[in-house]
Formats: C-alpha cells, sequence, structure tokens
C-alpha cells in the first residue's frame, strides 16, 4: 500500500484522547504536524497538548465526520471504535490504519479465530454464550479456566478465573450480560509483548522483545531487553499475524511463556501499548514516533536501538504518592503524568521510566518503593 505522504503542517485527527493520543500527539507536534482530537471528555490528557478538540462521543457519526473533513490522516488511540463507522469513514477520508484490524481485534472470538488462521500458537480457548457451551468447556478445557468477555475488557475487566465449580453462578452472571470465550488458564512463567510498526511499501520496524509482569491483571512493570530467548520466536509469530491482517503504524503483541517454555500468542492491541511507552526515553524512535512516521507515509528507521537497559512501572493512583515522598531523590526517574482528573487506585495515572545498567538492582529498588502500595 501506497501511503500519502503529509508534510509538517498537515493535521492529524485522532479518535480518543486518553495518555495514548497524547503521547501520539505530542510525538506529531515534535515534527510539526497540527492534531486535533475527539473525544467525550473535555478533561481527558489529550487537552493538554492537542491543537483543537472535537467534544463528542466515539459514536458520534456528525463529529466523526467534522474531524474527517478537518484532518489530513486520522488515526486512533484505542480499538474500541465502532467498526461500522470507521469502515464508512475510511471510504471518504485518509485512514491508512483501515477498519479490518479494529473489526477482527476488538471481538476476541473473531480475534482468537484470525490468529488461528494465521497458525499462531494461542491458547485453547472455546466460544461461552449458554448454559450448554458452558459445560462444555468445562468439560474441554477442565478448571482452571478464565471467562473473558468477548468486548471491551482491558487490564483484567470482563474477566473471570473459574477455579472450580463454585465460580459457577459468577460465571453465569458474566455470560448473562455478554458472550464470552472460555480460555484455558496457563501457570505462566513469563509475559512478553513485541512492539512493531508497518510503514509505506508494508515496510516492518520491531522494537527490543519487552519482558511484562501483570499485578491484578494491570500491567506492573516492562523490562527491557526482555529476560528470555524469544526474540526470534516472536518475530515469527508476528511475521504471521502480518500476513493475516492490514496493519499500518503502531501495535503490539502480547505473549504467555508457560513452564514447558510454550510461547503462546495472547492478544494484539492494534495500537501504541502501554509495554511500549520505555521506547520514549529508552530507545533513539519511539513508538509513537514510528506511528506518526508510519500514518504520515513517511520512511521508517530500520532498527530500533535500545540506549540502554531500561525499566518502565506503571504509576496507578495508588503508587502516586511516591512522587510526593520520592521523586525529588531520584533524578534518574523519567516521570510521565497523563492529567487525568479523577485518581482512582487501579486507574493508570502515569508511568516512569528508568534507564540502567544494572537491571536487577533497579529492578529489586523500584519494587521496594513499590510495594506496600499494590496490596
Ligand atoms: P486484557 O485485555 O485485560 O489485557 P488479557 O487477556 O491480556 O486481557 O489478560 C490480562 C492478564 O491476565 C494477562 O496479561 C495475564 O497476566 C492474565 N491472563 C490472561 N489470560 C490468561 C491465561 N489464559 N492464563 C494465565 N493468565 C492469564
Ligand atoms: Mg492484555
Amino acid at each position: 500500500m501506497k501511503l500519502t505522504n503529509l508534510h509538517f503542517g498537515a493535521t492529524i485527527g485522532i479518535i480518543g484522547g486518553g495518555q495514548l493520543g497524547k503521547m501520539m500527539a505530542q510525538s506529531a507536534q515534535k515534527m510539526g504536524y497540527k492534531v486535533i482530537v475527539l473525544d467525550p471528555d473535555k478533561a481527558c490528557p489529550c487537552q493538554y497538548v492537542a491543537h483543537d478538540f472535537i467534544n463528542a462521543n466515539y459514536n458520534d457519526i456528525d463529529a466523526l465526520n467534522e474531524l474527517g473533513r478537518r484532518s489530513d490522516v486520522i488515526t486512533y488511540e484505542f480499538e474500541n471504535i465502532s467498526a461500522p463507522q470507521l469502515k464508512e469513514l475510511v471510504t471518504k477520508y485518509n485512514i491508512p490504519q483501515g477498519y479490518e484490524a479494529i473489526e477482527l481485534l476488538q471481538d476476541r472470538l473473531t480475534e482468537k479465530q484470525t490468529l488461528q488462521q494465521a497458525n499462531t500458537q494461542i491458547v485453547p480457548f472455546l466460544r461461552v454464550s449458554s448454559e450448554d457451551e458452558l459445560v462444555h468447556a468445562i468439560e474441554t478445557l477442565d478448571y482452571p479456566f478464565i471467562l473473558k468477555t468477548r468486548f471491551g475488557g482491558y487490564d483484567g475487566k470482563g474477566q473471570i478465573l473459574v477455579k472450580d465449580n463454585t465460580f459457577l453462578d459468577e460465571a453465569r452472571q458474566l455470560i448473562a450480560q455478554q458472550e464470552c470465550v472460555a480460555e484455558q488458564y496457563l501457570q505462566l512463567t513469563q509475559e512478553l509483548s513485541l512492539t512493531v510498526t508497518i510503514g509505506n511499501n508494508q515496510s516492518v520496524t520491531f522494537f527490543p522483545l519487552q519482558e511484562n509482569e501483570h499485578r491484578q491483571q494491570i500491567l506492573f512493570k516492562t523490562v527491557v531487553p526482555a529476560r528470555s530467548d524469544k526474540e526470534q520466536e516472536a518475530r515469527n509469530e508476528v511475521n504471521k499475524i502480518i500476513n493475516q491482517i492490514h496493519f499500518i503504524g503502531t501495535f503490539t503483541v502480547e505473549f504467555f511463556v508457560d513452564q514447558q517454555n510454550n510461547l503462546y500468542v495472547n492478544e494484539i492491541a492494534p495500537r501504541p501499548h502501554n509495554s511500549g511507552h520505555y521506547s520514549i526515553e529508552a530507545c533513539d524512535f519511539s513508538q509513537f514516533d514510528t506511528h506518526i512516521l508510519a500514518i504520515t507515509g513517511q520512511v521508517l528507521p530500520t532498527d530500533i536501538t535500545l540506549l540502554k537497559p531500561t525499566i518502565m512501572m506503571n504509576l496507578l493512583g495508588k503508587d502516586l504518592d511516591l512522587l510526593e515522598t520520592k521523586f525529588s531523590t531520584m533524578p534518574e526517574w523519567h516521570v510521565h503524568i497523563y492529567g487525568k482528573v479523577d485518581r482512582k487506585p487501579n486507574r493508570k495515572m502515569g508511568h516512569l521510566t528508568v534507564l540502567t545498567n544494572n537491571i536487577e538492582e533497579t529492578e529489586s529498588m523500584l519494587i521496594k518503593q513499590f510495594e506496600g502500595r499494590n496490596n
């Protein structure tokens, strides 16, 4: 695909004004682009950085058309926008990412089917939308398994770990709300992710392999380079996915490693990802820089250089007091605060990145600082 080459001064429209939109906008502005953001929340993180703002719901088609008319290119910062509306917009405006990735990946069921078609290794799963299918899932997958809603989940929301039959009432309630997929529960030894940007003429730029730790299903920290021998295998899996789905811009594939050292694709985020935030300070190009380069039709860097080993820690609402007490004594912390108005204990309010020559020492120092806040 040949992308429209846009020069500085052109306008980028972003659907979604959260932290991902904010960091995209900051990269875009560095390169001289103007940014218009559409978000239902006037007080969203992007309010601080956008040149202009359309205050509307994501499914307000008039507002989306206004964004289209006023922008030279449109991108999005999250996957839960309406696929049919995006499909309609793609016919009228320059939206290089298209609608296909959104359509396939916002539904966990079609996402998993797509991954199967791409021949990637995934965790055994079944669709569960009725009592019969629940019984079938118990017989096939056995306890424990995870029930995940097909649509709208993030940070572990819309998921239940069904350990035994005492969890069945809760499981039935979730299924009554929404169709689900049941997934075998793995004893994980590691979680990994690989961030990639696809640009003009299907050029592919890989970021280094990322090692992630989740706590309460929310990303707690990312270590790069990952302490893993799975980088090439992960790249091979990503290449299979690229051959299956049309992608432009930055996206991330999440992986699981089990006790037998098998690598599984967990899910795909068709947008910049929390586990790629370290790249802002630790790489010569960030995941947001390459995203903006891709959607504006620029040639991408072939390789991304990691300047130093690095650790990224998420700052949830409950962690923010760390900054009040420690920040002034930690000059090596690169702190990002997104500017969200409501501070909730498990809400992502910011993150910090630390470049280090001694990962183990820095990691244990950071964990010590954060523990006590994460229970
Ligand atoms: P989300 O969209 O909320 O990120 P994920 O499917 O990635 O949903 O699940 C969030 C986290 O829950 C994962 O990163 C992992 O830590 C844990 N998890 C999810 N599925 C499984 C599984 N099948 N086995 C073990 N742990 C899992
Ligand atoms: Mg995930």
